[in-house]
């Protein structure tokens, strides 16, 4: 059965687990090595990205989920997440600990005071249908993208979005896929089935490769 984590140790851990299952998928929270052990992918929630990263070190959390980013493991981060997920963050804290794995430089905080949270449709490749209600809570955005990184959804250009219009929100690189909205505060899955696809891309190619874990 395909599982896929979701990291609990801060964040809105539920809201994730609700959209995952709503997929098919069987989701279960993360707090321990043994359990990262167990799943064939990973969510990392919107929270308070300094955190996260030193409740993941606390944890022994830290050096296991860098390799299995780095092994390929299909992971997912939104707005923290994606922060966890940066290889290089501005405005970051001194002793915020990156798990990296996505060749992107990402802003924190990036919407400023004026549009610290925001609101609005936007179009996301890799997700059918209408555009979608993009929810963004003092949000990073994706400053600038390496080579292999696909941009998959930026602000909308409409005026309340100010100077946030046109910044890039939705990336993806292999297997790691990240957002810098919420789509698990909205009730629409579509970000989430597109990342369980993903993860049951990764259990096939593990299954046909006798590993039994995602290969690269
Ligand atoms: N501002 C938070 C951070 O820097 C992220 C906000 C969120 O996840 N909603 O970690």
């Amino acid at each position: 059965e395909t599982t896929v984590g979701v990291l609990a140790l801060q964040g809105d851990v539920r809201e994730h687990l609700t959209a995952l299952r709503s997929c098919g998928v069987r989701a279960v929270a993360v707090r321990r090595p043994a359990e990262l052990a167990e799943v064939h992918g990973m969510v990392l929630p919107g929270g308070e990205s300094t955190t996260i990263s030193r409740l993941l070190d606390s944890f022994g959390l830290l050096d296991p989920l860098r390799a299995r980013i780095r092994a390929g493991m299909p992971t997912y981060g939104s707005c923290a997440g994606l922060i966890l997920l940066a290889d290089q963050v501005l405005d970051g804290r001194a002793d915020q600990h990156q798990l990296g794995g996505l060749d992107v430089v990402v802003r924190r905080n990036a919407f400023g005071r004026q549009v610290d949270s925001f609101e609005g449709e936007l179009a996301m490749a890799g997700v059918p249908g209408a555009p979608l209600h993009a929810v963004f809570i003092r949000a990073p955005w994706v400053e600038s993208t390496g080579a292999g990184v696909e941009v998959l959804a930026r602000v909308p250009d409409v005026p309340a979005a100010g100077p946030a219009a046109g910044r890039i929100v939705a990336v993806r690189q292999g297997a790691v896929l990240a957002t810098a909205f919420h789509p698990e505060l909205t009730g629409d899955a579509r970000v989430h089935r597109l990342f369980c696809e993903m993860v049951a891309g990764g259990v096939i190619a593990g299954a046909a490769s006798g590993a039994g874990m995602p290969v690269q």
